[in-house]
């Protein structure tokens, strides 16, 4: 075996080592623009914007920023599904010098107090619709000004003149908010502000580009520090890893959300990177993503399982032309064989699975995309520059193949740790390698598998769920004495939320009233979808409840069916 098994897989066409400039990812957007200007770099329902649109409302939206006092290093938060909004705040954030804060739109007031406080985001910038929920947080955070933005502000016309009746139908109400005080208005910032250039020092290595939340390997969420040059390495990987693809050709489908890393790296960056047009969607919705595919024809489509799985199962999807597809990597979750073959059947394109997390920018293995070799539940080889291997509890001398331990790597994609959390950095971190929390091995070849998570990370329907996150919700209900939260096995979302609990003594309570309870806490996605009252739960002799042990009843319970059936 040679120390480095994979690389014998690497066509001639990929080189193991990158070369990509070590500017920051914003000038990327320069080059594209002065490359490009007049190509469309974003396409909304009907909208295009070029890059020549997209890189002056960059700098505008930068040199407003400025004026309200945004420094190198302030963080300014973007909460707002794809749309033109995002990418423009996005850059613009990048070009005056802050740091972006992701922040997932379904959001409670809790969910964003808490990442706005930990963050100290100065800034947000936000859907109208959420303005009510953001300003009753506003006092117990560090927030100086809320830029509004609507859906209608990018639509063409007329769906910008019918989209606010939509809208107030669709949420029950609507919102007027007036471009005074600390309320801006992002309409008003692209007639007002000046698209000048800024100068302004910046360390590719060492600056932070983003703070992408993510409850990591140890639970409560915390900001991942990813650096310029974590999220240019791992968009050129990519770039690497699609190497037939042409710049300023392809055109990227957007359904991943930017609040997400892998949407983020595998479309906001890699798009703008390569001159590319991202087709945006501002929420998963199979029929329009079929229409959008039949009429945009995007050649890449990153995605996670749930979204191909979506797609294959409408009923109407040999009525599509989805022809145009290319290339798609798969991520976030296991993607299964059937669906793979089944999907490069239907589009005639190529389905492969990549295998990361927020903390590596996210990708370090994926399999081959111009290859028939194909090798069945493998997570695929590590990318350019990357290293990996399988580390023993406590150990730092590789296991041989075949061996279970944990998947560690090393490589430029690697975070710079966490948000003023230097202890969990140090927590995931052993000689060098980053720890990933997942349990795995390589085979003789150097391909990698996921056996389990290690940690208890939750995902449903793509949706990462934290058990804390609920737990701390369900414990603070008055009728409840101990609970656990736990992924258990789903046959469409892959797992799905379910909270056990105890109930003190004497005290009753429903179903009916928990959801309604969670539901006012906690975003939908979180929410438990099953409840299973208990009069104790099992813990190990220190009294830390068994989570796993209940996966496993739950998993036990589903083989028996399987077996009676
Ligand atoms: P996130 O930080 O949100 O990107 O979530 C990262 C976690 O998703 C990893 O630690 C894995 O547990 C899981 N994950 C990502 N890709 C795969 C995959 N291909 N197969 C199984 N689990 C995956």
């Amino acid at each position: 075996m040679t120390e480095k098994p994979w690389l014998a897989h690497y066509p001639p066409e990929i080189s193991h080592t990158l070369n990509y400039e070590s500017i920051p990812v914003h000038e990327y957007l320069t080059r594209a623009y002065k490359k490009f200007p007049l190509k469309v770099a974003i396409h909304f329902l009907g909208r295009d914007v070029s890059y020549k649109e997209l890189y002056e409302s960059s700098l505008k939206f930068a040199n407003y920023l400025k004026s309200l006092g945004i420094q190198k290093g302030d963080r300014v938060a973007i909460m707002l599904p794809n749309c033109p909004q995002g990418v423009i705040g996005y850059y613009g954030a990048l070009f005056a010098g802050a740091i972006v804060v992701q922040t997932n739109p379904l959001y409670t007031e809790r969910e964003i107090s808490y990442q706005m406080k930990d963050s100290g985001a100065k800034v947000i910038l936000a859907l109208d619709i959420l303005f009510p929920r953001i300003s009753k947080v506003i006092k117990d955070t560090d927030l100086e000004n809320i830029i509004l933005t609507g859906i209608k502000d990018y639509l063409p016309f007329p769906k910008s003149l019918v989209y606010p009746f939509i809208q107030k139908k669709q949420y029950g109400f609507s919102v007027k908010v007036e471009h005074r005080g600390m309320n801006h208005l992002f309409t008003e910032i692209m007639k007002v502000a000046k698209p000048s250039p800024i100068e302004m020092p910046f360390d590719f290595e060492e600056d932070i580009a983003l703070l992408q939340y993510t409850g990591g390997t140890t639970g409560f969420p915390k900001g991942v520090m990813l650096t310029h040059k974590n999220l240019i390495s791992n968009a050129s990987m990519c770039n690497a890893w699609l190497y037939k693809c042409k710049e300023g050709e392809e055109s990227i489908l957007g359904i991943l959300p930017f609040f997400h890393v892998y949407g983020m790296t595998a479309v906001l960056i890699l798009s703008v990177l390569l001159g590319n047009r991202m087709i945006l969607l501002p929420k998963f919705d199979v029929e329009t993503a079929l229409k959008t595919i039949d009429k945009q024809k995007p050649t890449l489509f990153p995605g996670a399982p749930t979204i191909y799985i979506g797609i294959l199962n409408h009923p109407d999807v040999q009525k599509y032309d989805l022809s145009s597809i290319v290339a798609c990597l798969s991520g976030s979750a296991a993607l299964p064989v059937e669906i793979q073959d089944k999907f490069e059947k239907v589009t005639g394109g190529k389905l492969v699975e990549g295998y990361g997390l927020t903390e590596t920018s996210p990708v370090t293995h994926a399999n081959l995309i111009y290859s028939d070799q194909r090798v069945k539940g493998s997570v695929g080889i590590p990318w350019p520059d990357t290293e990996s291997v399988i580390l023993g509890v406590e150990s730092t001398t590789p296991l041989p193949p075949g061996e279970i331990g944990e998947i560690a790597v090393r490589g430029p994609q690697v975070m710079k740790g966490y948000w003023n959390r230097p202890e969990d950095t140090e927590m995931t971190m052993r000689d060098g390698w980053f720890l990933t929390g997942d349990l795995g091995y390589m085979n003789e070849s150097g391909y990698f598998f996921i056996v389990d998570r290690k940690k208890d990370l939750i995902i449903a329907g793509g949706y990462n769920i934290y058990p804390r996150d609920v737990e701390e919700v369900l414990y603070e209900h008055p009728a409840i004495q101990e609970c656990v939260v736990a992924g258990v096995p789903d046959p469409y979302r892959g797992e799905t939320v379910k909270a056990y609990i105890v109930l003190k003594d004497g005290v009753a309570t429903t179903e009916e009233e928990l959801d309604k309870f969670c539901r006012e806490n906690l975003a939908a996605f979180k929410v438990p979808r099953i409840y299973e009252f208990r009069k104790e739960l099992p813990k190990t002799a220190v009294g830390k409840i068994l989570r796993r042990n209940l996966i496993e009843e739950e998993k036990e319970k589903l083989k028996q069916v399987a077996l009676e059936s």
